[in-house]
């Protein structure tokens, strides 16, 4: 299977082979056709699988095929959760969109929002975006949704999670009824398959992986090591593996911060991304990471979501994340694209019940090690780990949330109301040529 065997046109072929892509990812061989046929998709895709290009290039092809040749209304809307995430999905539509005359432009919050006024103004065919900013950006006439042909929600299950539901229901009231609906997510829960139904009109179900699985070439190791050894035992791994390139979840801002110190101290290069760091200092160390400058970069969940960094070999967990799907949204950043990877989690006692849930998510035991010298002696009782797939969405389950202010807008109460279209048929409703107006 090719990509011109997918019906992609030779622009677009052109462009995704310059960026060295030799035949498809299963996802996009799954989903590209049926978008093509303008049908609305719910797809069970982690980052890592080629989700991006999987949604992206057949938009593409069908705002190039039916773009008028005057106007340039926005026709087609992505939304993330985070900021990272719509800068790195906003730069594959740039390379993407290389060979065809589409405009793209991203918005987000964090940053000056003049001159993302000034790009809408100037006309836009596909826009990324933060839910928080650009409600921000309609409620200031920057932007308008009335022709709005294609949505896509990348991570849906993530913006639920940062407390979205509320702005997404809001942003989807502005948009026509008759519109295609492209919905990806890494995990199903209860509340994303309400979400789902709320907005995907007969959609087709495609999944990269069997639901709630890990990559597959990933191994898993737990390391038993008490709490108070735990960033000694860190320098110990990155030191003796001699690793270059180590991404660790921490399941709070402060202790992010705090293990970069001990890092840096202990003479590994290393620095800090979650939601108390501004967006500057947030790219700045994503980008040193990517480039090799510095070995580690310590996250949080939600500050890491989605990052795109090719061919992580190692992810350690600092402290196992308390609700389950979380550990197969961080270890989705090892063994990418193929590649092997490793993801490590330090085990203390008061995590053995945290270990468990996931195991039983993951449906397999993972093996546990105790390394000389680093023998546990904590007897702290277990703690109850939170379930996400139970209850209404909103309510909070994360006690310990690091970078929740990653959204561009406060949660309260989210409530997701269905928007599903009255009366609408399959297909994307294309609208073919676009009136007069342009805003
Ligand atoms: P994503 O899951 O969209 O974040 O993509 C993960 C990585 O896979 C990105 O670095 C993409 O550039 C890369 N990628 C996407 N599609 C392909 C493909 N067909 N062949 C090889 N790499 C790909």
């Amino acid at each position: 299977m090719t990509f011109k065997d997918l019906g992609l046109s030779p622009a677009l072929v052109k462009a995704v082979e310059e960026k060295g892509y030799t035949k498809p990812s299963p996802i996009q061989e799954k989903a590209i056709p049926h978008i093509l046929e303008g049908k609305d998709i719910l797809a069970s895709a982690q980052t890592g699988t080629g989700k991006t290009a999987g949604f992206t290039l057949p938009v593409l092809q069908h705002l190039a095929e039916t773009k008028h040749p005057k106007y340039r209304p926005l026709r087609a809307l992505v939304l993330t959760p985070t900021r990272e995430l719509a800068a790195q999905v906003y730069d594959n539509v740039r390379e993407y969109s290389k060979y065809v005359n589409i405009k793209s432009a991203v918005v987000f919050g964090g940053v000056n929002a003049k001159p993302q006024i000034a790009t809408l103004r100037s006309g836009v065919d596909i826009l990324v975006a933060t839910p928080g900013r650009l409600l921000d950006l309609h409620s200031q006439k920057a932007v308008s949704f009335n022709r709005i042909d294609v949505l896509i929600l990348d991570e849906a299950d993530r913006m639920l999670d940062m407390g979205f539901a509320r702005d997404l229901n809001k942003l989807i009231s502005f948009m026509p009824a008759k519109r295609q609906n492209l919905m990806f997510s890494a995990t199903f829960s209860a509340d994303i398959k309400k979400l789902a139904s709320g907005i995907l009109n007969n959609p087709v179900s495609v999944e990269a992986e069997p639901q709630n699985s890990t990559a597959k070439k990933v191994t898993h190791k737990v390391y038993q090591v008490d709490k108070g050894k735990k960033t000694e035992f860190t320098i110990k791994l990155i030191k003796d593996g001699n690793w270059s390139q180590v991404l660790i979840f921490t399941r709070t801002k402060h202790g992010a911060n705090k293990l970069t110190e001990k890092l840096i101290k202990a003479g590994i290069s290393a620095a800090a991304i979650h939601g108390n760091k501004s967006q500057g200092a947030r790219t700045k160390a994503l980008r040193n990471f990517k480039e090799n400058t510095i070995k580690a970069l310590v996250a949080t969940d939600i500050a890491a979501r989605g990052l795109d960094i090719p061919l992580l070999p190692h992810v350690i967990n600092f402290e196992l994340p308390n609700v389950p799907e979380d550990y197969v949204h961080r270890i989705g950043r090892t063994g990418r694209a193929g590649a092997a990877g490793e993801a490590i989690s330090l085990v203390c006692s008061e995590e053995t019940e945290y270990q468990s849930e996931i195991e039983k998510l993951l449906k397999e035991k993972l093996n546990s090690t105790v390394v000389e010298g680093f023998e546990p002696t904590d007897t702290a009782a277990p703690k109850r780990a939170a379930t996400q797939s139970k209850g209404s969405f909103g309510k909070k389950k994360r006690p310990t949330n690091g970078g929740a202010s990653q959204g561009d807008r406060p949660k309260k109460k989210p409530h997701f109301k269905g928007n599903k279209p009255a009366g609408a048929t399959s297909g994307r409703g294309r609208t073919g040529a676009p009136k007069k107006k342009r805003f």
